[in-house]
């Protein structure tokens, strides 16, 4: 059987998935990340475990792997200072891959993963133009043109978590103040809960006696499901500032649909409703009702590996369509 190889290489973890031509995964394992800084002993143990997983059915064909990860290139196969991977310098994952299985190898971030994963198996099934935008502890983007992904010359095409939405607003990881990513994610909205709990002085809220370290945005999302005001205005705000800036996207590509996947996303209407008011509100007129804001059709917990094997049946595809009529 033919099969594709998808790896995300997350902060704390790594996951493999054997997956079908149908998106379906037939394995899975997983091995922690390296914290030691040492790309060199992770990639042998990675190996280890790709040969485990490939060695336990004689019946696989290996297709190609496809790899996510942080600060990724996708040209030239280089994951460069992947700073929440504690890999200092330069890693040619691409090059490492290749050599030991050889078969083709692709790399891309996570959001661009998404992206691939939503057209090839999702909710993005024959649709060329779309975006998707995963709402995780960060923003990404990944965005499909005439049916191709829009990456730029360092991959670095769709990172609108780095919009600036605020002159000086919230301080962002990237050394900068104001991005889009800081007011619309999983710790975006965390700050906005404590915010609007020390701007309204609302100690009665659901919220006000969590920990910071123990807020996520299931638990905003359970308190807004108890009526908790402070949640639900917290997800309204969120929404607004995305649907803005939503609205702004479209005019750079005029996707048909918008898709949200992740964490804060998992809320539904408390935050689609908000985000699609706020982004109709400001689309030029005749753009109006014209982009559909979904949710993705992927399960959360494999999109990154679903996304990755993509890659691998995209290029599948690519190669049988260009080598017909000799
Ligand atoms: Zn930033």
């Amino acid at each position: 059987m033919d099969i594709a190889l998808g790896i995300d290489i997350g902060g704390t973890n790594t996951k493999i998935g054997i997956v079908n031509r149908e998106g379906e995964i037939l394995q899975k394992t997983s091995l922690p990340t390296s914290s030691e800084n040492l790309s060199h002993s992770f990639l042998n143990e990675l190996q280890d475990e790709v040969d485990e997983l490939l060695n336990s059915n004689d019946d696989l064909t290996l297709s190609g792997i496809g790899v996510g990860a942080p600060m990724a290139n996708s040209r030239t196969g280089i994951v460069s200072n992947a700073a929440n991977l504690n890999w200092e310098g330069k890693v040619n994952l691409r090059e490492f891959l290749q050599k030991r299985y050889q078969v083709p190898v692709f790399i891309n971030n996570d959001a661009n993963l998404a992206a691939v994963g939503e057209k090839t198996y999702g909710a993005a099934v024959g649709m060329q133009d779309f975006i998707v935008i995963t709402l995780g502890t960060g923003l990404g983007g990944g965005i499909i043109s005439n049916g191709e992904l829009v990456q730029g010359p360092d991959s670095l095409a769709g990172e609108i978590g780095h919009i600036t939405v605020r002159e000086n607003g919230r301080h962002c990881g990237c050394g900068r103040k104001g991005c889009l990513e800081t007011y619309v994610s999983s710790s975006g909205i965390k700050r906005t809960v404590y915010k609007l709990i020390a701007d309204r002085n609302d100690s009665d809220s659901l919220l006000a006696k969590v920990l910071f370290k123990d807020l996520t945005s299931e638990v905003i999302y359970n308190a807004a499901m108890k009526g908790d005001s402070i949640a639900k205005e917290a997800f309204k705000h969120t929404g607004e500032i995305l649907g803005l800036q939503l609205a702004n996207l479209v005019m750079f590509t005029s996707p048909r649909a918008i898709f949200l996947v992740g964490g804060v996303a998992n809320a539904g209407d408390l935050l689609f409703e908000p985000a699609k008011k706020s982004m109709e509100s400001h689309l030029l007129r005749s753009c109006q009702n014209t982009v559909k804001l979904l949710p993705s059709k992927l399960d959360d917990n494999n999109v990154p590996i679903l996304g990755a094997s993509a890659l691998v049946w995209e290029s599948v595809d690519h190669m049988i369509a260009n080598s017909v009529d000799i």
